[in-house]
């Protein structure tokens, strides 16, 4: 009776433990070349590309359009994925769906919502233009164009002039005495 190779091994490992071991240590060094060929060429094979990997970790939110991240997140609030020297989420969609970036480009959003990658809802821009955006925006939110804002930045000057106690002028303006405090000391409506 002729025995496969792996039940010769087997039988030839139990009768002569020692031999086996050191025969096996001899072909490991003989042919290391091959293993870690068959090793990459197994792994190559495992490996799920980058791109489609990619694809399983945003959500598209019907209402925004925007694409929703859910894989790992920055502390700064933006997607984490590594893809071509970057680890930034929304870097990766702009590069996968409209090639390399620029040096020294930096890919901004047009949505403002940090966890979004629709290549559609990202520009490129420089630093300065990211700056600029960041203070167009703040300007949008803040002071009088807030519409939950009781105070025009006339009456906040008032206020800073004023001679009046913080209490006083309180009253005066229908605001809390903290809120008159925290105008006075530049803490709120710091703009003006
Ligand atoms: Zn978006």
């Amino acid at each position: 009776m002729r025995l496969s190779r792996s039940e010769y091994q087997k039988r030839y490992k139990s009768k002569h433990p020692e031999r086996f071991k050191e025969q096996r240590r001899l072909y490991r060094i003989r042919n290391s070349g091959k293993i870690n060929e068959r090793r990459r060429k197994n792994r190559a094979a495992k490996k799920v590309p980058k791109i489609s990997k990619f694809s399983h970790k945003y959500i598209p939110e019907p209402f925004s359009g925007c694409w929703l991240w859910c894989g790992g997140f920055h502390s700064n609030g933006y997607g984490a994925f590594s893809f071509h020297g970057t680890t930034l989420a929304h870097r990766a969609s702009w590069m996968i769906h409209n090639g390399l970036i620029p040096s020294g480009m930096s890919v901004l959003h047009r949505c403002d919502t940090r966890p979004c990658v629709n290549p559609n809802h990202l520009f490129l821009g420089t630093q300065s233009d990211n700056v600029q955006d960041a203070c167009l925006k703040w300007r949008m939110h803040y002071g009088e164009s807030n519409g939950m804002a009781k105070l025009t930045s006339d009456s906040v000057q008032q206020i800073r002039s004023s001679p009046l106690s913080h209490k006083e002028a309180a009253s005066e303006f229908g605001v809390n005495r903290g809120h008159i405090c925290a105008i006075r000391l530049r803490r709120r409506w710091r703009h003006i």
